[in-house]
């Protein structure tokens, strides 16, 4: 189709597949590789409302192409290059992308809610004299 390109597959320089020397850092078959490159994940433990374990997972994503792209992929892609990716489960694909703005802006957010609920954002008492 006219527009579509063809991209040599280089793995984002924090992809683990390729730090690990499981993969080469570059044109890698995509169903070896996978769709993204992803680092090394952080994690967050919590519990569902019903009080079941539950844990987060946190990675710096970069989609991989390696062959023949779309011209209506093309701006998708774009956006793909740089990315925070949240998952529900480590091994899954990613529930939710956030820009690394959106993503600062969300962690902000979360410590600002953290120092909410453990009250440390309260006031200093008066010291009554
Ligand atoms: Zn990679």
């Amino acid at each position: 189709m006219t527009g579509d390109i063809e991209l040599h597959g280089w793995c984002a320089t924090f992809c683990q597949e390729a730090v690990s020397g499981e993969m080469p850092d570059n044109g890698a078959d995509p169903d070896d590789h996978g769709h993204w490159c992803r680092s090394m994940s952080v994690s967050g433990d919590g519990i569902t409302p019903s009080g079941t374990h539950f844990i987060l997972f946190a990675e710096a994503m970069r989609e991989y192409v390696h062959g023949v792209l779309p011209a209506s992929q093309i701006d998708l892609h774009n956006r793909l290059r740089r990315v925070v990716g949240i998952t529900l489960d480590s091994n899954s694909e990613p529930s939710v992308l956030l820009t690394p703005g959106e993503a600062r802006e969300f962690a902000a957010g979360l410590v600002y809610l953290a120092n909410v609920v453990s009250n440390i954002d309260a006031p200093a008492q008066r010291v009554i004299r």
